[in-house]
């Protein structure tokens, strides 16, 4: 019987466009669904999109469209990437599709059938960013996931019994396979430690969400009905015979792969609501670092978002995938830079494994007429049971770093191995070789070449989880048909037969010159610059992003597409006070419906902090952040400028909205 594997992503949520950060996740999971694959196991593989909850449904109310139609939108700009990307994920669950909505009310009615489950009534405060409830915090009070002000909410709620399950979960902590990496699992024991109290786990004040069963005015909390699409997308929940057996067969997951700032969430509400519903608990909760980008977590609100499109467009999928696999130590956070990307492009891919590609298959070619040559016994020195060795060493090692989730460590054994043929190729002169005509000579050269092409078969299938498409094509000049029906359970050195035919030998990783930094700098910019989602904190480099000509017509007026590009929003204020040591500054919190916005505007002399709160505004919402006294503001608020006299608020007769756009 074949063994399964069941891995998961976490499913994105839809207040983002994909960016790299989502990148990095689905990566690391297709590598392992890939080498599991290789190793016989039967491999099911799920990503997809969190679709439900208020910051979904504020964030459509602000830009004109229904929630599901901006769930419908984002969910497939999700799943375009994946599939450009060649990501091998066997399914894509939304979780607003009708079987993952009723699987889920399945869920809860098993968790209220078997007590854990109540009515109550919550008072407290509420992240609607996070979709967090902030335990012990007062009205006023900062999320302390995002630092956005908390709102306070009053509902009659269902609520979990997360409290009955302290124990049970300090004791399943025990197990130190269960949360890695371990920082991440101290981290949680100290939480739980703490005390839990019981979570409310539906709403009642909107209506994007999964109705109650047999109560519809509720709707279930967002993360109870996100969390469940790992059972829920395998047949959890489901009347179909066939569907039973899918759940049966793949649950538990054996690996759900998570970013650490949700880890609270997969780690104690998500095992608590399993043990409830009586069900087997994951086998490991993997938590990887954050992906750095000019030296802070990449994210809509500081703009500092690099898209994946601009890499796959400059070096190509393999090259994004090997570079975060490679250069981040998992669980850690990593930095990510155009130019460390090149770098490594350059230093491992086109002169690492590329060169040894090209060199050998290129040899074979002009001296053995394109067939791999027989490695006589007679020609054989310690140099090459040496390579053997290596080679036999590496496919060790990197499993067993590869199976503990240090991605960057397998890929350096594999990469001792490269270096250590090329060193060899250099010893043996193969050229040399190839220009003598005698009987030895020839003898020789064909050992060494067998050994150089052997040694890259074997890093080739090793990399292939990691780089599917480039190792894919270096399998086919190494004339070995489908790379995807390696056996790696027996793979050993001496399997490449003499006489094997090579495919056309075609360079696989063109070296990239300095210019293709520039050009996903450049791309990266001109996207921020139309992008008014995305907003830029490099203040600098906003300023210096190539204008685009301006439809200016002759008499100084604009054209209508000038104008769109302001993005005029209504926002409320939150949170108003005097900037310290300005007379005329106050530092303002401004929600826009999407997010919160900290913006300096020059009205204290005009508005005393205290009026302002509560006070609906329009500001420009997508000017670029600029800093005043070492605070940074994020768009600017519309006054009418009167000479002389002090600044009047736009504002509105009619109750708007807030994150309305004005045009
Ligand atoms: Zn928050």
């Amino acid at each position: 019987m074949s063994k399964k594997f069941y891995i998961t992503t976490p499913i994105y949520y839809v207040n983002a466009r994909p960016h790299i950060g989502h990148a990095y996740t689905t990566i690391a999971c297709d590598t392992i669904a890939r080498r599991q694959r290789l190793l016989g196991a039967e491999t099911f593989f799920l990503t997809g999109t969190d679709e439900h909850g208020q910051k979904i449904e504020r964030a459509a109310e602000a830009a004109g469209k229904t929630p599901q139609q901006y769930a419908d939108e984002i969910s497939a700009e999700f799943k375009a990437l994946w599939k450009r990307m060649g990501i091998s994920n066997d399914d894509f669950i939304r979780t607003t599709e009708a079987r993952h909505e009723k699987r889920v009310q399945e869920l809860f009615r098993k968790l209220r059938d078997n007590g854990f489950i109540y009515k109550g009534t919550y008072t407290g405060q509420y992240c609607v960013s996070d979709e967090l409830y902030v335990d012990g915090a007062q009205p006023g009070d900062p999320c302390p996931t995002c630092g956005r002000i908390t709102e306070t909410v009053h509902e009659e709620n269902y609520f979990f019994k997360l409290s009955a399950f302290q124990d049970k979960l300090l004791e399943l902590y025990k197990n130190p396979e269960f949360i890695r990496p371990e920082a991440r699992r101290n981290e949680v024991i100290s939480f739980v430690k703490s005390g839990l109290r019981d979570q409310s786990i539906s709403r009642s004040t909107f209506s994007w969400g999964i109705p109650v069963p047999d109560d519809p005015k509720h709707i279930i909390y967002v993360w109870f009905d996100a969390l469940a699409n790992y059972i829920t997308a395998i047949g959890y929940g489901s009347s179909h015979a066939g569907a039973q057996e899918a759940f049966k067969k793949f649950w538990p997951a054996d690996v759900q792969m998570i970013g650490k700032e949700i880890v609270r969430f997969h780690c104690v509400y998500w095992p608590a609501f399993l043990m409830a519903a009586g069900l087997p608990l994951p086998k490991a909760i993997v938590a990887h670092g954050w992906l750095l980008f000019e030296e802070s977590k990449m994210s809509k609100s500081r703009g500092n978002i690099v898209r994946t499109e601009t890499i796959l467009d400059v070096l190509g999928a393999d090259a994004l995938r090997y570079f975060l696999l490679r250069e981040v130590v998992f669980g850690q956070d990593g930095s990510f830079s155009f130019d460390a990307l090149v770098q490594r492009y350059n230093s491992d891919l086109a002169n690492g494994l590329g060169n040894l590609a090209s060199r050998t298959l290129t040899m074979i070619n002009r001296y053995f007429k394109g067939e791999v040559p027989d490695p006589s016994q007679a020609s054989k020195t310690a140099a090459e049971d040496a390579i053997a060795e290596s080679a036999c060493r590496t496919i060790r090692e990197f499993g067993t770093h590869f199976d503990q989730f240090q991605f960057s460590r397998a890929l350096e054994s594999a990469w001792s191995l490269i270096a250590a043929v090329d060193k060899y190729i250099v010893e043996n002169e193969p050229w040399a070789l190839g220009e003598k005509q005698d009987e030895t000579s020839r003898t020789r050269l064909g050992t060494v070449l067998y050994t150089a092409a052997e040694a890259l078969r074997i890093a080739t299938v090793l990399a292939y989880p990691v780089m599917p498409d480039a190792t894919a094509r270096i399998w086919l000049q190494l004339g070995q048909g489908d790379i995807k029906k390696v056996d790696l359970v027996n793979l050993a050195w001496g399997q490449l037969p003499p006489g094997t035919k090579l495919g056309e030998v075609q360079p696989v990783f063109p070296r990239a010159d300095k210019s293709a930094v520039e050009r996903m700098q450049r791309m990266e910019e001109e996207q921020r610059g139309a992008t008014v989602e995305v907003q830029g904190s490099d203040t600098a480099k906003q300023a210096s992003a190539p204008i685009p000509a301006a439809n200016t017509a002759a008499n100084g007026k604009i054209s209508i597409d000038d104008f769109t590009k302001v993005e005029l929003r209504v926002g409320l204020v939150k949170v108003a006070e005097r900037v310290p040591k300005s007379d005329k500054l106050l530092r303002l919190e401004v929600d826009i419906g999407t997010e919160v916005r900290q913006i300096l505007a020059g009205i204290a002399e005009a508005y005393a902090p205290e009026t302002l709160v509560g006070r609906k505004v329009v500001i420009v919402a997508n000017l670029a952040p600029r800093k005043l006294r070492g605070l940074e503001s994020n768009g600017m608020i519309v006054a009418a400028s009167l000479e002389g006299d002090k600044p009047v608020l736009a504002g509105f007769l009619e109750d708007v909205p807030i994150g309305a756009r004005l045009k």
